[in-house]
């Protein structure tokens, strides 16, 4: 048995359901101690993840490279970058997202005053994906801190140089009574799922959202659920041709290799138009990543050999043999596949009936473009759609009619960087959402806070039940 199979092992020996009880009860006391509930305990985490990064920015690229081959700039910008500026305003809003909220009374309980009071939940369960592995396991972790609860964090087990790195960081910077990472595949989870938390925000894909869900049913404890699907893109023919091809390059291949839960999953555009726009993905993708783009520093590899296996699995598809228009090349040594464009994909292929997470951009193409909203309204809610456009018409008529987690007109992917929107998905792509101040409300309960005076005190409310007190 090799060493890291033994570390393993005891790995999984030492966190089973007792321990992660035993887990569980020791932050509970912390709790109730009250010591998370301080404006200053909060403001001292939020600043110690800022200073972590500082410090620590190299071993985060580092370990990003590591699991995912992710580009620096693309670590710094997505990752690092986006979670300190969610920190930064975090600190900057706390003290107003703490302070209760005076609200209207009725005159049914003249004379009185009432607030929302903004109360921590309790201890609570952050599940973090893979592929955005830093960001995704410590943005949820700012609106847990910064509502004054004690957490649990799971990194996933997928991105294992980042989940080492976390566990260990989090661990030297943060008040490890109240906030603890907890590494591990599914036994780890499953031991932590079986717990009563207060909440348990997940991120991942649907079957094992569903999991997460049952699991929670059993203790009545709300969820998170920050899911995926089949985000599409609509492209209209009187566009800037030049500028959209680019964003959705950027959102695609330029945001983790398309392995992003926000990538454009597939293109639906119009038949007169589908050749023209095909013209120049490729002619900006090569100027984007080269001629042999399985050799570019700037796209991050597939995650894994599961994962690989997975893709290639849609283009082996019968269904889509001789539509690859682009790309198409791979190296199972590597785990790299090349920035690959379809044409023309029937709707019941393999490839359109899943999501595809990762390299491969099928374009389905209609005789006229509002039909695209059918098309889209035939599958499960996306988490994101995508429109190019600039018939205002259009744009006004796809944020009617589609349903999906968030749309963006002219862009991709771009949402989720504006923390005064929320992010999360609709039906099949989620449940609840977050950032900036949505991750705060996703982590407190609203007490609803009546005060009435021994003033105003009316006898119609009591018995006797007259008639007259009837038609008052
Ligand atoms: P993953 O494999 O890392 O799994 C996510 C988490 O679930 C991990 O922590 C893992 O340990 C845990 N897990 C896996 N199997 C489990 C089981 N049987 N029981 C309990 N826990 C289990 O990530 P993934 O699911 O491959 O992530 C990709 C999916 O996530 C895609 O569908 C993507 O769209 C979605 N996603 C959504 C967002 C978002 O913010 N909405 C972000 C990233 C990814």
């Amino acid at each position: 048995m090799s060493s890291s199979t033994n570390a393993d092992e005891k790995k999984k020996e030492s966190f089973n359901a007792e321990a992660a009880s035993l887990l569980v009860n020791n932050l509970r006391a912390t709790f109730a101690s009250g010591t998370t509930r301080s404006y200053e305990w909060r403001a001292s985490q939020l600043k110690a993840l800022i200073k972590l990064c500082d410090a620590h920015e190299q071993q985060i690229i580092d370990a990003l490279y590591s699991d995912l081959a992710k580009p620096p700039l693309e670590t710094v910008a997505y990752e690092i970058a986006m979670f300190k500026n969610s920190c930064k305003a975090a600190l900057k809003e706390l003290k107003r997202w703490m302070t209760s909220e005076k609200v209207k009374t009725s005159i049914a309980t003249f004379p009185s005053t009432a607030e929302i009071v903004s109360e921590p939940l309790g201890v609570v369960l952050v599940i973090s994906a893979w592929n955005y592995p830093f960001l995704l396991s410590l943005e949820p972790v700012i609106g847990a801190i910064a509502a004054g609860n004690a957490l649990v964090l799971k990194p996933s087990e997928i991105a294992p140089a980042t989940s080492s790195l976390l566990a260990k960081l989090l661990g030297e910077y943060l008040d490890n009574s109240c906030i603890r990472v907890v590494e591990g595949a599914v036994d780890e989870t499953s031991a932590l799922l079986q717990q009563k938390w207060d909440k348990i925000f997940y991120t991942g894909n649907g079957r094992v959202g569903r999991i997460v869900m049952a699991a929670a049913a059993k203790h009545l404890t709300p969820v998170v659920l920050e899911l995926g699907g089949k985000s599409p893109v609509v492209v209209d023919s009187n566009i800037d041709l030049k500028v959209a091809t680019r964003r959705i390059i950027a959102g695609k291949w330029g945001c983790n290799n398309g392995q992003a839960c926000v990538s454009p999953d597939y293109i639906i555009t119009t038949k007169d138009y589908a050749p023209k726009l095909v013209d120049s993905l490729k002619a900006e993708l090569e100027k984007f990543y080269g001629k042999n783009p399985l050799e570019s520093k700037d796209l991050s590899r597939i995650v894994n050999s599961n994962h690989f296996g997975r893709l290639t699995k849609f283009l082996d598809d019968e269904k889509v043999s001789g539509k690859i228009v682009f790309g198409g090349e791979k190296d199972k040594s590597k785990l790299r596949i090349s920035p690959t464009i379809l044409l023309d994909i029937p709707r019941n292929s393999l490839i359109m009936r899943e999501e595809i997470f990762g390299p491969l951009l099928p374009i389905i193409t209609v005789d006229k473009l509002e039909e695209s909203f059918d098309v889209i309204n035939s599958g499960t809610k996306p988490l994101a759609a995508y429109l190019f456009t600039t018939n205002n018409k259009l744009k006004e008529q796809f944020v009617m009619n589609i349903s999906a987690g968030g749309l963006v007109v002219n862009d991709t992917a771009l949402h989720l960087a504006v923390n005064t929107l929320p992010f999360g998905g609709v039906g099949e792509s989620g449940v609840g959402a977050y950032h900036g101040k949505f991750s705060f409300d996703a982590f407190s309960h609203k007490k609803a806070v009546l005060y009435r005076s021994f003033l105003g005190d009316a006898p119609v409310r009591y018995p006797p039940y007259t008639n007259i007190k009837m038609r008052l």
